[in-house]
């Protein structure tokens, strides 16, 4: 396993700096797996910080008008979910504990869920528990062994939550999603044919030695949670990103119930280092596939998005949005020291 990388410099007058000649290092990393490059560009990170945080005020104004009619609410939830099909839930809804999960009344996959995320209309970021994501995460489960039922060619399938509209949600309740198709997603496709081919190489699977690497280095290995190994990534794609993968298991449909809650508590830890930092919004994704678990294992992504305010800087520009190239403003060895307190007993 590589990992590769290589700086190069930029070179400038800086007017902040009486016009002296700067030169500004900009690290290129390739994933082990993938050999996708991330800029690392550490020179940016107090420049774009102040963009990126909230503000509370406008994050309450946006709870508060988006209360009245909520679709996701426990008193309007009945009358306006949409139902599933009784070939796939007999009951149209499904129910586990405090999340309830339903068609997305847009489907965005030929099987997609909706999971509200209990009945709490204004959760804060740091608010979400591991009991709830680990409700949703076998909800999820769930519906993904119906659905298998119905359609045994739904291979692939993803539990995705994006919280607040600046990383992609149109509706304020706290929600997460399953999308389940016939046909993977380019993220889950590219994963899939790496860890295949790294298995044909090598001999071994790419997961079972990458998590042993990054124990035995420590810079980026976070905490093993039962069977869930939770890490930073060498070359992240994203800001802040947290990642977890869970051993010998390819898809949702085989999680243990150990499995779902130590996902949510990893989780759980992860939002609570984002809150401390001040972050305000996140994307993650819990992603699987029925595959041969002896190359391929399902895992999670999840990283920080700008939080709310009136004005905000989008962290997707020409970059990554047009160029497909990533850029990320700390290493992963840096902010893995901020986050490792938070995978320790506290
Ligand atoms: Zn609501």
């Amino acid at each position: 396993m590589r990992f590769k990388s290589f700086t190069k410099k930029a070179r400038l007058h800086n007017p902040l700096k009486n016009f002296e000649l700067e030169e500004q290092h900009i690290e290129y990393r390739f994933d082990p797996l993938t050999e996708e490059s991330t800029l690392i560009t550490p020179g940016r990170a107090e420049y774009v910080k102040k963009f990126f945080l909230g503000d509370d005020n406008t994050l309450n104004r946006f709870f508060e008008e988006s209360k009245v009619g909520c679709p996701f609410c426990e008193e309007n939830l009945e009358a306006r979910a949409a139902r599933f099909p009784a070939d796939v839930v007999e009951e149209g809804l499904l129910r586990l504990g405090d999340v309830a999960a339903f068609p997305s009344l847009f489907a965005h996959a030929e099987y997609n869920a909706v999971i509200v995320l209990g009945k709490k209309h204004d959760l804060k970021l740091g608010e979400f528990n591991s009991s709830i994501l680990s409700q949703a995460i076998s909800a999820a489960k769930i519906m993904l062994q119906k659905i298998s039922k119905v359609n045994p060619d739904v291979k692939y399938s993803a539990f995705v939550i994006n919280y607040l509209p600046t990383a992609g949600s149109s509706v304020a309740h706290p929600h997460a999603q399953l999308l389940a198709s016939t046909t993977p997603f380019n993220r889950l496709k590219l994963l899939i044919s790496s860890s295949r081919r790294y298995f044909e190489e090598q001999g071994k699977c790419f997961w079972q030695t990458l998590t042993e690497i990054e124990k035995n280095l420590g810079e980026r290995y976070l905490a093993k949670l039962g069977s869930v190994e939770w890490y930073l990534p060498y070359a992240p794609l994203r800001q802040n990103e947290v990642r977890a993968t869970v051993s010998w298991k390819s898809s949702i449909s085989d999680l243990s119930e150990e499995d779902t809650q130590h996902i949510a508590k990893g989780l759980e830890n992860t939002l609570k280092f984002y809150s401390s930092e001040g972050i305000g919004a996140f994307n993650a994704c819990l992603y699987s596939a029925q595959e041969d678990s002896n190359h391929f294992w399902c895992g999670l992504e999840i990283a920080s998005r700008p939080g709310l305010k009136p004005l905000y800087l989008n962290d997707v520009w020409s970059l990554p949005f047009m160029l497909n190239s990533s850029e990320v403003f700390e290493a992963p060895e840096a902010l893995c020291k901020r986050i490792k307190p938070y995978f320790t007993d506290r």
